[in-house]
Parts: structure tokens; sequence; C-alpha cells
């Protein structure tokens, strides 16, 4: 994320009550699509916008907003002082599309994308042999064809195809709906054989660029 313009919402209700203050450096429209999905969207009546240059900045400014005004809807500056710096994340389900709270929803890798993925590896591994020496080039076809890793997804609990049979490796969101958990479980599935061929850094990531607290 580079450090450019911010943009910093606030959310008004018809009385001009400010019901949520939030930042967004990225489109205008997926980030309202994702604050569409809160349940208080409907009390919305107008929006304000401030432009500030740098994250840094326009966080402090969130900061002082919400510490001013108290918006009814934003949890992480406007509650208790411990829990001032922990926002609650919220995952896209896999099944439905859709953003759901962490812990309503469960994080599981499928055993099939394991499988997938060792499958190919094995495949690949044949078929562009490393190079015979640290010294010499990795030819263009063994990089262009490195099998996609296995990949992490999302589930709504309620959307759960089959909830009898996880066979893979399953997180209960509730044990994963702040930063923090996801820094444990980052450590934890570390020591894991499999864990470098999977998409987690791409998964966490998007977690911590993911913008906007939620009620
Ligand atoms: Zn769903």
């Amino acid at each position: 994320m580079t450090d450019g313009s911010v943009t910093i919402y606030k959310f008004w209700s018809a009385t001009d009550e400010l019901l949520y203050v939030g930042i967004t450096s990225r489109g205008l429209q997926r980030w309202q699509e994702h604050m569409a999905t809160k349940p208080w969207w409907e009390e919305v009546h107008h929006a304000t916008v401030e432009h500030v240059v740098g994250r840094r900045q326009a966080l402090e400014r969130e900061r002082q907003l919400i510490r001013q005004f108290r918006p009814r809807y934003n949890v992480v500056h406007n509650t208790a002082p411990v829990a001032q710096y922990v926002k609650l994340l919220d995952y896209r389900c896999a099944i439905c599309g859709e953003f759901g709270r962490a812990e309503e929803m469960f994080i599981e890798l499928p055993r099939a994308e394991v499988d997938r993925h060792d499958a190919e590896m094995k495949e690949w591994e044949e078929r562009y042999p490393p190079p015979t020496s640290s010294w010499s080039p990795v030819p263009w076809e063994r990089l262009a064809n490195m099998p996609r890793p296995a990949s992490w997804r999302t589930v709504h609990n309620e959307c759960d195809p089959d909830p009898e049979g996880h066979s893979g490796y399953y997180i209960d969101g509730r044990n994963a709906a702040t930063h923090e958990d996801l820094l444990y479980w980052t450590a934890h599935l570390m020591e894991k054989r499999w864990f470098a061929g999977t998409d987690w850094d791409v998964f966490i990531s998007a977690q911590v660029y993911q913008d906007g607290g939620r009620p």
C-alpha cells in the first residue's frame, strides 16, 4: 500500500448524528459495497469525505474523530481502553460471496487442495527438474509453470456445504477474529510441513489491508 491520499468517510444519520467514521485508500465503490453489508447501513442518510495524505495521518485523524464524536457504530476506538486497538475481522465467504463476521465463519484448507497441490508439485518436479547447481540459471519454464499454492478459504458456518465432512485443516472463526489471533495461527502453522505450499501469506495480507472497522 502506498502512502498517498487516503479518504476518511463520515456516515451521518438523517438527524446529523455521526454514525460511523472509516478510512480507505482503495476504490470507493468496493469499500461502499463492503459497508453496505453492515446491519446499520439503512440508517445512513448521507456521507462526507476528507482527504488526508498518508495512511498514518489518516489513522490519527480517524481516531481523533471517533474520540470526539463517539460514533455509535465504531468499535475500534470507541470502547474500553483495552479494546481500543482491536479490530474485529470480517471475511468473505467462498460459498455465497458475502462478507461476514469472523465469529460466524471458519477458515479452512480443504484436504482436496492439499492433495491437488502435492500431485501438481510432483508432476512439476519431474517435468522441470531443478538446476544441477546453484550457479545454473533456473529455466523460465520451471518458474512459469510452478503449481498454484493450496488455497485457504473462509466460509460462513451457515453456508457450510458439508459440516460433518471437514477433512483438511480447520480453524473456528471465533479463534481467528483479530489480527492477534492470526499472528498466533501463523506461528502455529509455520511448524507444519505442508504450510509453505499454501497461500496463507496472501490470506493474511488481505486481512492487514482490509479497511474500516465494523460494528
Ligand atoms: Zn456465505
